[in-house]
């Protein structure tokens, strides 16, 4: 018997009477681009976050692009991004025209360290994109004062973090806009490829919903060079079924969470930490160990299955080789990518295989300590 890092089968089971009705609800229809189902869930989903608007979009990396492009950001511009994310976050600011500039991590939290932004920022500096890893929000109030005091727009990538809180508000309503990705394996996922904006300004989504939407608000007028990029009608109902259990489902992970916190307080590893005003949602349950490489190869002889997220930062991949960011110029997020493992969390994950796993890892931890 195998622990699966994430069980996409028993979410599917779960709701499978919802799943189907959507399915079939479309089907009846024959609607299948920019219908109802795209408006309701976008009204949903804007008050499930607690904002004014939602436009749903292709997949989360377009959604960060549109809103970057949307904000007027483009060639000559700089945005911060954290070195230490996933590289959707680069590639927004890269697809806008735009230089990402890597700001490094906080290294308890792993999200962008607010004392490191403000040397980061120079004349040229338009933006920041804190990331919520792993669910957790970044600390956005020293982020939000620098980026007030700069005249800087503030994004958050939310792709991570549907329904998480900081100081109380909900991920999405924090900077100027968000973007979420509803890949089928992130907290909300669809059934394939989705993403949208969320946003307070009511001018910058519909510039967005036009960009979107091929530069135009009325078919066949462009009056933007846009894109096309929209939320599928059919992903729209998935959707709709699945925000409706999103909630509990986050509160599923968190108690598999505080079940490691606890279990494996005082093991040769460093636990997620978290700050006193968030709420996180654990998209991921990321450790930090020593010999990563031979822990995670006992857990998978032990049947359980591990990622890593991420081996390699942005700055160090083959896309960004031409920033010249050699090796050891951004070390915290490189000791990071050789450290961290993540531990298998879900909404359909007991506490009796959260045990199996800690088991395991102590297991695995005696053997290579
Ligand atoms: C998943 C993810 C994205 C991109 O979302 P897609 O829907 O896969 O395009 C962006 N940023 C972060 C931090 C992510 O985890």
């Amino acid at each position: 018997m195998t622990v699966p890092f994430l069980d996409l089968s028993a979410a599917y089971q779960e709701l499978k009477s919802e799943l189907d009705g959507a399915y079939r609800r479309v089907m009846d229809s024959s609607w299948y681009i920019l219908g109802s189902e795209v408006t309701t869930f976008e009204k949903e989903f804007a008050q499930f976050c607690g904002a004014q608007h939602c436009i749903g979009a292709g997949n989360g990396l377009d959604a960060l692009h549109l809103i970057l492009r949307g904000l007027g950001i483009g060639p000559g511009d700089e945005v911060l991004v954290p070195s230490n994310t996933f590289i959707a976050t680069w590639l927004a600011v890269t697809h806008a025209g735009a230089t990402p500039i890597a700001v490094e991590p906080d290294s308890a939290t792993h999200n962008m360290d607010p004392a490191r932004v403000a040397k980061a920022i120079t004349a040229r500096t338009k933006a920041i994109i804190p990331v919520h890893l792993y669910g957790q929000p970044a600390d956005m109030d020293p982020i939000l004062s620098i980026a007030r005091e700069h005249g800087l727009k503030v994004v958050e990538d939310a792709a991570q973090a549907h329904g998480a809180r900081y100081h109380g508000r909900r991920t999405g309503v924090l900077g100027c806009a968000a973007a979420f990705s509803f890949y089928p394996g992130k907290n909300l996922g669809a059934l394939g490829d989705a993403g949208c904006v969320v946003t307070d300004d009511a001018e910058l989504a519909q510039r967005i919903r036009e960009l979107g939407n091929y530069g135009s608000a009325q078919k066949y007028h462009h009056e933007a060079v846009g894109f096309n990029t929209r939320l599928d009608e059919l992903q729209a109902a998935f959707l709709r079924a699945k925000l409706a259990r999103c909630d509990e489902w986050n509160s599923r992970r968190q108690a598999i969470a505080a079940h490691y916190q606890t279990r494996l307080k005082g093991a040769d590893l460093i636990l997620p930490h978290v700050i006193s005003a968030a709420v996180p949602v654990w998209h991921l349950f990321v450790i930090r160990v020593q010999q990563r490489e031979a822990i995670a190869r006992s857990l998978s002889e032990q049947g359980v299955a591990t990622q890593i997220h991420y081996p390699i930062p942005p700055s160090r991949s083959g896309a960004y080789a031409s920033l010249g960011l050699e090796a050891g110029s951004l070390p915290i997020a490189e000791t990071l990518s050789r450290e961290v493992l993540s531990l298998p969390i879900g909404p359909h994950m007991s506490i009796e295989t959260a045990d199996r796993v800690c088991d395991a890892l102590l297991t695995a931890l005696d053997g290579h300590g």
